[in-house]
């Protein structure tokens, strides 16, 4: 599977209709007057945000869209008809660029939202509607306008069903290039990642299953009030479904698994409460580290507790064994089968229920 996330797309509008001009006639008695109609507007090109489409992909296929041109008007003071919009449908996410002028257009976030991104030729008018009292049979009518026309750079901001949530140094980096074929940078310092990296998670089912999982730059406090790349990061995990809280085991120095968890999770109900409350699971990384050590068993039991105590599920990893990483997938899918199914469900009727409870699942 390829992962697209930008494309261009060249979208016309339709031209307005001419008005006409003509004269209502009876036998032997010409231009009793005028009755030319009015033309039709133009067709608008509008993008509408869907759900369930993951990727810009489809967009690709098709790289033109026009909108049909409004009808002419006609003798007896016939309107043209109308010309039909266009609807492109892009994924939720989608940020929207003039591509000459490099401005924002928009960004369609939400299911159903609709961005109008080349406006239909106004109609030209018959000469019927140019009748005064000082001019009783003007002789003229007014061309359609042009559909206005343009090429789009669409980008969608990004995808992933799985955001890796962690400070520098947790182990978020190697841990998705053990569960993808994405090679991110990894080195043994802090703010190694600075551009999110995207990995597809081949599910191994037959049916191509897969999921995006996307490891993004390292959190540092304050990141709710915009300092340092910390911002970055929290932009990044708004499009993801499920949250991988990922915490060093064994890096006691200072910030136990608990104490970077309750920090990650204050930085993110500080940009946007609903971020805290997504779906998420707890993961434990470099289990195979310190394993000798009967203190720092104790205090992984103390942290395996504090999270349980909480009602949160914990998984425990070793990129560097593999140990546990086939689980930690198997329950990733899980998750976003359930998410999946919910999403579909709330599109289907208007839930009785809020979604926004603290597990982000509804109550049964
Ligand atoms: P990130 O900043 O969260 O992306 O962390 P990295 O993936 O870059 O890892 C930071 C350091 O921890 C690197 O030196 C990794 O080699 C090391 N590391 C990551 N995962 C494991 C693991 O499972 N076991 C061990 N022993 N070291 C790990
Ligand atoms: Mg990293």
């Amino acid at each position: 599977m390829k992962f697209i996330d930008e494309t261009e797309i060249h979208v016309t509008a339709g031209n307005g209709g001419d008005g006409m001009t003509s004269y209502r006639r009876a036998r032997n008695r010409p231009k009793l007057g005028p009755d030319g109609g009015n033309g039709g507007n133009g067709g608008d090109v509008t993008l509408i945000a869907r759900k369930g489409m993951n990727t810009l992909s489809s967009l690709r296929y098709r790289q033109m869209y026009k909108a049909e041109h409004g009808g002419k008007g006609a003798s007896n003071d016939k309107t043209g008809r109308c010309g039909q919009q266009r609807i492109v449908y892009v994924p939720c996410g989608t940020v929207v660029v003039d591509r000459e002028s490099g401005d924002l257009m928009g960004e369609l976030i939400e299911d159903g939202s609709r961005l109008m991104v080349a406006k239909g030729g106004k109609r030209g008018y018959g000469n019927t509607h140019f009748t005064s009292a000082t001019n009783r049979c003007p002789h003229f009518s007014t061309q359609g306008q042009k559909g206005e026309n343009r090429t789009l750079k669409l980008t969608l901001k990004l995808l992933a069903d799985v955001g890796l949530a962690g400070f520098p140094n947790a182990g978020k980096s190697t841990l998705l290039s053990c569960m993808s074929a994405a090679r991110p940078k990894i080195a043994d310092y802090p703010f190694t990642t600075l551009v999110p990296n995207l990995g597809v998670v081949d599910t191994g089912g037959f049916d191509g299953t897969s999921f995006v999982m996307a490891d993004v730059p390292g959190l540092i406090e304050g990141a709710a009030e915009g300092r340092g790349l910390g911002h970055d990061f929290l932009k990044h995990l708004e499009r993801t479904r499920v949250i991988l809280y990922v915490l060093d085991a064994f890096s006691f120095e200072g910030l136990t698994p608990e104490d970077a968890y309750e920090k990650l999770k204050h930085e993110l109900s500080g940009y946007r409460p609903e971020l805290a409350k997504r779906k998420s699971l707890i993961l434990l990384t470099k289990l195979d580290l310190n394993q000798e050590e009967p203190d720092s068993l104790k205090r992984l039991e103390e942290a395996r507790e504090y999270f349980r105590s909480r009602g949160l599920e914990v998984m425990e990893v070793s990129s560097v064994t593999g140990a546990g990483l086939s689980d930690l997938k198997h329950k990733l899918v899980a998750i976003l089968d359930e998410e999946i199914a919910l999403e579909a469900a709330e599109d289907d009727a208007v839930s009785p229920f809020s979604s926004e409870t603290e597990s982000g699942v509804l109550p049964s």
